[in-house]
């Protein structure tokens, strides 16, 4: 069986890898000069920043990504954080993820545990939004921006803007699968991980070739067209978005494409700093509910201090976009920097923003459409069809998963 896939990014090599070690004949066109998408390492000045990701894995060596991982026989080395996650307080104090509760009046905790339990087990199936449904039941300030802080961070969204039912998943999903983790080597481990077994199992992955076009006769996707060649297959495997997947053929189906209508990106900044000394001190995330634009850092060179030259920390920061003044926004972000770090010393060393083509999610968090298309044999992954309850990654590699089983992969 032979299997196209369009894209070289992580849901797109995950697909491969996979797909070779069941036997599939795998060949995949990734348009630019490099493999891993938006999970790639950029060597900047002795430090290993990247195309994308804060190179941190959401569920760490215990999530559905490790496990493919794991499936697939990609050598990576997850290293977990610990702490998991602290929270800066309006205070300047400091206080573990876990601990939150322990903030509230006792009534509100009392609270908050039993409606938890129960919107766990049973999702709400309205459409309310995760702020919403926080100020139905607590109408609490330091919970509202632990909220917004949480869906910044990981989804690159505001809490208004994330369903109530995707988040609760995601919450479940924290339960189940436990903390963050740092991949050694940075993201660019795990992509050139899945590349390598690929490559050995004879599966080709070509770079600078773009697919400009799916062949469609009678329903059935039959091969993708690029400038030097015309690849017949059996199944196709798009990693690039529902939208961006729809224009490489001639879509009938009005009430799909109205959906594909709907699968908005979600937009970012990140802020990349070096620092002699740390600026955080543990490899867990830094939520900063209290600062204008930060939602959260991380400082990874304490779980893998390769990711800098010898004697430096690397601290990135993360930010949702809440206008269309990109230099406003950013301006905000270094201001809250200085805010955050008054007496440190660092260098920022690149700002990044992420937006259309290259967003932070390819479908924010909540709009996903699922993997398939109204083609049976034309499948699409990444982060334009995660999974439900699939922070970033994680979700991509549930939506993998969803389609190994359309196939009957294990
Ligand atoms: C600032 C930022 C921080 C993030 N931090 C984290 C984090 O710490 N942890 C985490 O889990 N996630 C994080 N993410 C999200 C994570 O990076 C993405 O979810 C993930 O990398 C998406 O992978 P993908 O395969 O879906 O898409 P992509 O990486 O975008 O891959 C798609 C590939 O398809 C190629 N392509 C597109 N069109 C064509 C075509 N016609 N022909 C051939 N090739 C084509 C593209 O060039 C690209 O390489 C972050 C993202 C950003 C932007």
């Amino acid at each position: 069986m032979k299997a196209a896939i369009i894209g070289a990014g992580l849901g797109g090599l995950l697909a491969g890898a996979k797909l070779s070690r069941a036997g599939y004949d795998v060949e995949i066109f990734e348009r630019l000069p490099f493999m891993g998408g938006r999970f790639a390492n950029l060597e900047y000045k002795g430090f290993r920043l990247s195309t994308g990701a804060l190179h941190m894995i959401p569920h760490g060596s215990r999530g559905p990504l490790a496990l493919m991982l794991k499936e697939a026989g990609a050598q990576v080395n997850i290293i977990d954080s610990n702490p998991m996650a602290v929270i800066r307080k309006e205070n300047g104090e400091e206080i573990e993820f876990h601990d939150f509760q322990k903030e509230l009046p006792l009534t509100k905790r009392v609270k908050l545990g039993t409606v938890l339990a129960y919107s766990l087990k049973f999702k709400p199936k309205s459409d309310i939004s995760f702020r919403n449904w926080v100020l139905k039941y607590f109408d609490d300030e330091f919970l509202l921006r632990l909220a917004d802080s949480f869906c910044g961070w990981a989804l690159s969204l505001k809490a208004a803007e994330v369903p109530a039912h995707e988040m609760l998943e995601i919450i479940d999903n924290m339960y189940r699968f436990k903390g963050s983790g740092v991949p050694e080597g940075g993201c660019g481990a795990v992509t050139g991980a899945l590349a390598e077994v690929i490559e050995s199992e004879g599966g080709k992955i070509h770079t600078k070739e773009k697919v400009d076009k799916i062949i469609i006769d009678k329903d059935r996707a039959k091969g993708v067209v690029t400038a030097r060649r015309t690849m017949d297959a059996d199944i196709i495997i798009s990693d690039t978005g529902h939208p961006a997947t729809c224009r490489m053929y001639e879509c009938k189906d009005a009430a799909y494409l109205e959906k594909v209508r709907n699968t908005t990106p979600s937009r970012g900044i990140k802020i990349c700093l070096s620092a002699d000394e740390p600026l955080i001190g543990h490899s867990g995330v830094f939520f900063t509910p209290y600062s204008h634009r930060i939602n959260g850092l991380n400082e990874v060179t304490n779980a893998d201090p390769c990711l800098a030259p010898q004697g430096k920390h690397l601290v990135m920061s993360h930010q949702s976009v809440l206008s269309d003044d990109l230099r406003h926004e950013i301006d905000l972000g270094l201001d809250d920097l200085k805010k955050l770090f008054p007496n440190k010393r660092y260098e920022v060393l690149l700002i990044q923003s992420y937006s259309d083509g290259w967003p932070v999610n390819r479908a924010s968090s909540g709009n996903e459409i699922g993997n398939r298309t109204p083609i049976s044999n034309l499948y699409v992954v990444g982060d334009g069809a995660k999974g439900k309850g699939g922070i970033e990654v994680e979700g991509v590699a549930l939506g993998v998963r969803n389609v190994l089983n359309e196939l009957d992969i294990s």
